[in-house]
């Protein structure tokens, strides 16, 4: 151990960055090629709402300003939309910050957080960082018929002790695209005690089928302990912009507000996302390429004979019945960038974003070839 390792935190001591997808540039570089796919990140492959790009690039010429802190046109439009009141909404440098916030407000070496086996990496970095207890619950079976690798509520019900401040939950998952049904969710909500903290990540939301989309304003009212994450990172296609935000009781809000930076979303990003929240024809489109790219993996493996997890997010995780690393390795030489997720506990496990339908095709293409 350095003596800058020693002198951290002890949270800090042990933790492992977060690990992001490779990006195309350095793949090219590494291999002198040029027409590299990166499927690895879950970001939108119809690109941003050209809406929200010129929004944002209106407001550049005023960069010199300090951008709106408690970004009020958004935060107002964001409650309009979920019929909340605007003291509910908290922005984010991307849904991450406010996960952030989250364990910065509510976690310490003397309490712990709950979270599930194959959740998303950025809760075990969040509670560390804290020095909190993290209560890993296990996730359903493999070869569960109907969730394979998927939150099991009740056994993350079972996790929480007297010591539990949060609780994080994603519906759907990343990495797995796993999800719970409605009165899963809400027989949970029921029986967790009202002073511990639920944060119910949903990035992934504008993607959900209709009928599995839990009924925000209702939830919020019924469960005043209730912290719902979103992002425009994925569907609205703004990941390099940062912007996320939450919704929950005014309460926890404003616990949140008072550990955010002050200006922690920018202005180019507020503005972006204003507009983006209105281009419904984008959202829309998005979501059926998604929807079609989803059915086009699912076929394509059972041809493959490669067993999947059933998704309802922008990605899929398929087994590849063997260590997934050299697998991945091989793709790379392909110029196709998807994420093993090793790190997960899933070592023979790929995750690939879904693409537009040649992306696909090239990924399903290569993927046959190296296996
Ligand atoms: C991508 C993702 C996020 C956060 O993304 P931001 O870009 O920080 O908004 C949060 N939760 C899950 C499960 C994700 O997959």
């Amino acid at each position: 151990m350095n003596k800058f390792q020693k002198n951290a935190v002890p949270g800090v001591q042990l933790l492992n960055a977060y690990q992001p997808g490779k990006p195309v540039e350095e793949l090219e570089r590494e291999l002198g090629i040029t027409n590299v796919i990166k499927l690895a990140s879950n970001e939108n492959p119809l690109g941003p709402s050209l809406i929200a790009v010129e929004a944002a690039q209106s407001v550049m010429a005023n960069v010199n300003y300090y951008p709106d802190g408690a970004g009020y046109k958004l935060s107002l439009a964001l409650a309009e939309k979920q019929g909340v009141d605007q003291s509910c909404i908290t922005l984010g440098n991307g849904s991450n910050d406010i996960l952030e916030l989250v364990g910065r407000a509510f976690l310490a070496p003397c309490n712990s957080a709950v979270y599930s086996e194959y959740s998303f990496a950025v809760y075990p970095l969040v509670v560390q960082a804290a020095g909190a207890e993290a209560r890993v619950a296990k996730a359903y079976e493999s070869d569960h018929p109907v969730m394979p690798y998927g939150h099991d509520l009740n056994a993350i019900y079972e996790q929480i002790t007297a010591t539990t401040r949060v609780v994080f939950i994603a519906n759907p998952n990343n990495p797995t695209g796993t999800w719970f049904e409605k009165d899963e969710l809400n027989h949970f909500l029921s029986r967790v005690d009202d002073d511990v903290l639920v944060v119910l990540d949903e990035a992934y939301f504008e993607y959900m089928p209709e009928d599995l989309k839990p009924d925000t304003q209702k939830l919020l009212q019924q469960y005043k302990n209730l912290l719902i994450t979103r992002t425009f990172s994925k569907i609205y296609g703004l990941a390099g912009l940062r912007i996320g935000y939450s919704i929950s009781h005014p309460d926890i809000a404003d616990i949140l507000n008072r550990v955010r930076q002050p200006f922690n979303t920018n202005m180019p990003a507020q503005a972006a996302a204003l507009a983006a929240i209105n281009d419904q024809d984008h959202v829309s489109k998005s979501a059926s390429l998604n929807a079609a790219g989803l059915q086009q993996y699912a076929n394509a493996f059972s041809d493959l004979g490669l067993s999947y997890i059933p998704s309802i997010a922008n990605f899929i995780a398929v087994n590849v019945k063997k260590d997934a690393m050299p697998v991945y390795d091989s793709l790379l030489r392909e110029g196709v960038i998807v994420r093993p997720v090793a790190s997960y506990n899933m070592p023979e496990f790929l995750r690939i974003t879904v693409g537009n339908e040649q992306q696909n095709s090239r990924v399903l293409k290569s993927l046959q070839k190296v296996l």
